[in-house]
C-alpha cells in the first residue's frame, strides 16, 4: 500500500478515535443540559397545575357566599370573574401539556379531563343550589362537595408533574414537594371555609358532621402545616421561604383560623353567628393569599434553582463542545504539520529516487534548507542525481568519441576514404551476399605508376598531393554499391557490384582514363601527370574469396606494371 494512503488511514482512523470520547463527553454535558432544560419546564407546568387547583378552590368562595344570599346579589359578578380565572388555568395547563411529551403528561392530561368533567358538573348542581331561595343543608353541601371533588383530580396532575420535575432534577424535590404540600393545604383551608358555609347561610349552629369534617379538616390543615415546616427546616432554606412561612403563619393560621375558631365558639355555645357567608368569605378568603405566597416562593425558589442548573449545564455543553472542536482542529493541524513535515518530502524524495532510476534527471529540484534528517535525505538525493547527471554527460561524451573513433577508425586519414580494414570488412559481406544470391562481383586494384619519383623530384606533400587528387577521381567514378578504399602506400582498391566482370572492366578503364587525363596540380603551380597500373580479378569458382580476389587481381597489376604501366589487365583464372 502506497506511503499516503496508510498515512491518510492512520490519520482517519485516529481522528475517529479522538472523536469517540470527545462525542461521548459532548453527549453526557448535553444529556445534563437536556435535564436541567426539562426539569426548569416541568417546574413551570407543575407551577401552572398548582395555579389551577388554587383558583378551583378560589371559585368556591364566591359560589358558597351566594348560596342562602338574596337573588341579583353583587357576589355573581365575582363567581362569572373565578369560574372565568379556573377555566383559564385548567386550559393553560392543557396548553402546556400539549403535546404530551412524557408518561407523566399523559397522566396529567387524563387527570385534567376528569376534573374539568368534574367541575363543570358541580357548576351545575351550584347553580341550581344558588338559584334556591331556601336551600336545606343537605342542598348546600351537596355542590360544596361536588366542587371539592374536582380538586383530587387536579391534584394527581400536580403529582405527576412534582413527580416528573423531581425525576430529572432530584435537588429539587425538596421545594416541588413543599409547594405540592402548600396547594394541599390551601385546598384543605378553602374546605374549612367551604364546610361553615351551610351553618352560617342558615345561622344555625354546626351540625355534628359538620363539626366532624371541620376537626378532621383541622387536623390535616395542622398535620400539612407541620410537614412543611419539616419541610423548610434544613439548611438550605432561603430566607425569602422563611419570611414566606412567617407571613403564612401570622395571617392564615393566626388572622384565618382565628375567624374559624369564632365561628366554632359561637356554634358550641348555641349562639347565632355574628358574620354572614359573604362576611366570612371576605375576612376569610384573604388570609388563604399567605399560603399561595409561600407555595409561589417554593417553587420560585425551584425554578431559580434549575435555571441556575440549566446555566450552569449550558455553560459545561459549551465548554466541552468549544475544547473538544479546538481539541480536533488541533489534531487536524498536527496530522497536516506531520504530513507537511515528514510524509510529503518522503513522497518527494521517493519520487525523485524513481525518476533518477528511471533516468529522468531534469525536472526542477528546489534545494532544501532544512537542517533535520530528511533535509539529509534530500541533499544526498540532489548530490546522487548531480553525479547522474555528470555520469550520463560523460557518458555521451564516451560514447561521441567511440563513435569518432570508430569514424577515424574506418577512414584514411589522408585521403578520406576507407581505408584497407575497413574496405576488408565491407567487402567481406559483399562477397558473401554476391555469392549468395550468385551475382558478380569485381575487384579492381591499382597502383600509381612511379610514385616514388614523385616523392623524390616533388617532395612527400606532392605525393600527397597526389594520392588526395587520386581518391577523388576513384570517389568520383564510384556509383552506389560500389566500395572503394585505400590498399595502402599507393594502392587502392574497388569492388564492384551487380553489374558483371564487363562492366567492373570498364569501370577499371574509365578509372584508368581519367586519372592519366587529369593531371595534379601541385601546391607549387606544377601540373603533374599522374598514371596508374590496374589488376582486375572477377567473383568466380577459382577466386570465391576476398583474398584470392586481391592474389589474383595482385598478379595481373604485376602484369599491367611488366607489360609496360598506365593499362588494366584482367585476371584469367
Ligand atoms: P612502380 O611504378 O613500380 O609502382 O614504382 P613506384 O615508384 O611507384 O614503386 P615503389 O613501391 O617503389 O614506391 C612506392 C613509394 O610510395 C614508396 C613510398 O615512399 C611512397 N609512399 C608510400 N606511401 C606514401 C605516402 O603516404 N605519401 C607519400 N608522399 N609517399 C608515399
Ligand atoms: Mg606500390
Ligand atoms: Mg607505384
Amino acid at each position: 500500500m502506497r506511503l499516503s494512503k496508510i498515512f491518510t488511514i492512520v490519520t482517519f482512523v485516529l481522528f475517529i478515535l479522538a472523536c469517540l470520547p470527545l462525542a461521548w463527553i459532548i453527549n453526557g454535558e448535553w444529556a445534563a443540559y437536556h435535564s436541567a432544560d426539562e426539569g426548569l419546564g416541568s417546574i413551570q407546568i407543575a407551577h401552572l397545575a398548582m395555579v389551577a387547583v388554587e383558583r378551583i378552590a378560589t371559585e368556591r368562595g364566591p359560589a358558597n357566599a351566594l348560596i342562602g344570599a338574596p337573588a341579583g346579589g353583587g357576589d355573581r359578578e365575582k363567581l362569572r370573574v373565578a369560574r372565568l380565572a379556573s377555566d383559564r388555568a385548567l386550559q393553560d395547563l392543557v396548553t402546556a401539556l400539549s403535546p404530551s411529551r412524557s408518561v407523566y403528561h399523559r397522566q396529567a392530561l387524563a387527570a385534567i379531563r376528569l376534573a374539568r368533567l368534574r367541575l363543570s358538573e358541580a357548576r351545575h348542581d351550584m347553580d341550581r343550589a344558588i338559584a334556591d331561595p331556601a336551600p336545606t343543608a343537605a342542598e348546600i353541601m351537596a355542590p360544596i362537595r361536588r366542587m371539592f371533588d374536582v380538586v383530587p383530580a387536579v391534584l394527581e396532575a400536580v403529582n405527576a408533574l412534582s413527580f416528573q420535575a423531581s425525576s430529572v432534577s432530584p435537588q429539587l424535590s425538596n421545594p416541588l414537594s413543599g409547594a405540592r404540600l402548600a396547594t394541599e393545604l390551601r385546598e384543605y383551608a378553602g374546605r374549612l371555609g367551604s364546610t361553615l358555609t351551610p351553618s352560617l347561610a342558615e345561622r344555625r349552629p354546626l351540625t355534628e358532621s359538620e363539626a366532624k369534617e371541620v376537626f378532621i379538616l383541622r387536623g390535616r390543615i395542622e398535620q400539612l402545616r407541620g410537614t412543611i415546616r419539616l419541610r423548610l427546616n434544613v439548611p438550605t432554606t432561603r430566607p425569602v421561604q422563611l419570611q414566606a412561612l412567617s407571613r403564612m403563619e401570622n395571617q392564615y393560621f393566626h388572622d384565618g383560623l382565628a375567624q374559624v375558631d369564632d365561628i366554632l365558639r359561637s356554634s358550641r355555645r348555641s349562639q347565632p353567628h355574628a358574620i354572614s357567608p359573604a362576611g366570612f368569605t371576605n375576612a376569610y378568603v384573604p388570609t388563604l393569599h399567605s399560603i399561595v405566597e409561600l407555595r409561589d416562593t417554593m417553587l420560585s425558589t425551584a425554578a431559580d434553582e434549575a435555571a441556575i442548573q440549566q446555566r450552569a449545564a449550558f455553560r459545561h455543553l459549551l465548554a466541552a463542545t468549544a475544547l473538544g472542536v479546538i481539541a480536533l482542529i488541533a489534531q487536524l493541524a498536527l496530522f497536516a504539520y506531520i504530513r507537511w513535515l515528514i510524509a510529503k518530502p518522503l513522497l518527494a524524495a521517493s519520487k525523485l529516487l524513481s525518476d533518477i532510476a528511471d533516468g529522468k534527471l531534469d525536472t526542477e529540484f528546489p534545494p532544501t534548507l532544512r537542517k533535520d534528517e530528511i533535509g539529509d535525505v534530500l541533499r544526498a538525493i540532489a548530490i546522487l542525481r548531480r553525479n547522474n547527471r555528470e555520469k550520463r554527460v560523460l557518458e555521451q561524451e564516451r560514447q561521441r568519441l567511440i563513435e569518432e573513433l570508430t569514424e577515424v577508425s574506418r577512414i584514411d586519414f589522408l585521403t578520406g576514404i576507407a581505408n584497407r580494414r575497413a574496405f576488408t570488412q565491407a567487402a567481406h559481406a559483399e562477397i558473401a551476399q554476391a555469392r549468395l544470391t550468385r551475382e558478380s562481383a569485381t575487384l579492381i586494384l591499382f597502383d600509381i605508376d612511379h610514385f616514388k619519383r614523385v616523392n623524390d623530384q616533388h617532395g612527400h606533400d606532392a605525393g600527397d598531393a597526389v594520392l588526395i587528387h587520386v581518391a577523388a577521381i576513384v570517389e568520383r567514378a564510384c556509383r552506389e554499391g560500389d566500395l572503394a578504399g585505400r590498399y595502402g602506400g599507393e594502392e587502392f582498391v574497388v569492388l564492384a557490384g551487380h553489374g558483371g566482370a564487363s562492366s567492373g572492366e570498364a569501370l577499371a578503364e574509365r578509372l584508368r582514363a581519367a586519372i592519366e587525363e587529369s593531371p595534379c596540380s601541385l601546391p607549387s603551380g606544377l601540373q603533374l601527370a599522374v598514371t596508374a597500373s590496374f589488376g582486375v580479378a572477377t567473383l568466380n569458382e577459382a577466386s570465391s574469396t576476398l583474398e584470392s580476389l586481391l592474389q589474383a587481381a595482385d598478379r595481373a597489376l604485376y602484369a599491367a606494371k611488366r607489360q609496360g604501366r598506365n593499362r588494366v589487365v584482367v585476371a584469367k583464372n
